[in-house]
């Protein structure tokens, strides 16, 4: 990604975050950044929204300002995006862009339709009681009347093929099952199912039906960048600018002791996740050797701890999720605590290296135990597998 270079030490770069060293060095950046054309907020501010976050946190300014873990500006490029409609190919505006129905205002043509006929919906009738990892139907919509907030869905079943499917006979009870909360309608000689179905942001009080997926929606617009008279595609790795990050200032900080919690820090400055479980267990490689010196400039110039050391020993650290964080959180302390929540992540994981025949790694095989062993949301999906508690398919 994009990054700004300044032509002063006391300004770092680390994960994607600026850190002044000094007050000069911000005001260097300020400048510098608003002359580009970013937006800087000041979260010390309570009328920027930042701001209004932070005190609705509970987090005064002095609190801010010591904790090296608090930015206290955040940078943004605004109104950089626009539409571009499929009909006209101008540029628009996205407001509203992506709702039902919704017309070009430079050719009136419509540029979304969420349901369409063939629309394939996913979803579950609501207001009765749904197991965790409960199956839910795929059906057809035939179209939405989404002022009314009506939509019809043909009277059939789309098989899916995911591991939590009905078969086409139980999706079918289900749908009588609940047949209270929907109307048998015919057109033009076609059985279609008529359900409530309000469009709204939030789960919508009168609908029937919760909405799980959908696809075959209808999209005639694109998403675009423009910067500075040129035109990027909204993913586009060419886009010149990063276009959000946050700015620490660094001179307000203690160094930070080492401790058995330090090392959350270090991995968080780069936007790394400390839990061993949350990570790949079957030895993958997840950091590089920039992460570290990344890493290294936190350790370097925030902590007590020995940097040299840190370069030196880091080109040996290893590289895949649970053994990297190990061999961090060793650095910063000898009895480093580190988390290694078992979690549900690991058994499908691992059930999935069994299912693909692929040898499962020790760390592997001993995480998804204590996914079963510690978990709860492991164990309900186990034992919903060895009751037949829930829907399978055939
Ligand atoms: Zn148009």
């Amino acid at each position: 990604m994009n990054t700004i270079e300044f032509d002063t030490e006391d300004i770092l770069w680390i994960g994607g975050n600026l850190y002044c060293l000094t007050p000069e060095s911000l005001a260097v950046v300020l400048e510098r950044l608003r002359t580009i054309g970013y937006n800087a907020e000041d979260m010390r501010d309570p009328e920027t929204l930042t701001g209004k976050h932070r005190a609705e946190r509970g987090v005064t300014v002095e609190m801010a300002e010591a904790d090296p873990y608090c930015y206290l500006w955040y940078i943004n490029l605004q109104d950089i995006r626009q539409g571009k409609c499929g009909s006209c190919n101008e540029l628009i505006s996205t407001l509203g862009i992506h709702s039902h129905g919704h017309t070009c205002e430079k050719c009136g043509a419509v540029t979304y339709r969420k349901f369409v006929d063939g629309t394939e919906v996913k979803f579950y009738f609501r207001g009765v009681e749904r197991p965790m990892f409960a199956p839910d139907l795929w059906m057809p919509a035939k179209r939405w009347e989404a002022e009314e907030g009506y939509l019809y869905l043909k009277y059939e079943f789309i098989e899916d093929h995911g591991l939590f499917a009905f078969s086409p006979e139980q999706a079918e009870e289900y749908l009588l099952a609940n047949a209270d909360k929907w109307e048998l309608v015919e057109e033009d000689g076609e059985k279609l199912v008529k359900v409530r179905y309000v469009d709204s942001f939030y789960v919508d009080p009168e609908s029937t039906i919760s909405l799980m997926d959908y696809r075959g929606d209808e999209r005639n617009f694109r998403i675009v960048k423009v910067w500075d008279g040129v035109e990027y595609s909204e993913h586009s790795p060419d886009f010149p600018l990063r276009e959000s990050y946050h700015i620490f200032e660094c001179w307000r900080w203690e160094r930070l002791e080492p401790s058995p919690t330090l090392h959350k820090k270090v991995l968080h400055a780069i936007g790394n996740h400390d839990d061993k479980g949350w990570h790949y267990q079957d030895g993958r490689p997840w950091f590089r050797p920039e992460s570290f010196r990344q890493m290294g400039l936190f350790v370097r110039y925030f902590t007590t701890l020995d940097a040299d050391a840190w370069d030196e020993q880091s080109r040996r650290f290893r590289l895949d999720g649970p053994g990297g964080i190990d061999d961090v959180a060793r650095f910063c302390h000898p009895d480093a605590e580190v988390e290694d929540r078992p979690n549900i992540g690991n058994f499908i994981n691992g059930l999935t290296s069994f299912g693909s025949g692929r040898p499962m790694t020790e760390r592997e095989a001993r995480a998804m135990k204590r996914a079963v062993d510690e978990d709860p949301d492991t164990q309900d999906f186990v034992k919903g597998f060895v009751t037949g508690e829930m829907p399978r398919r055939r």
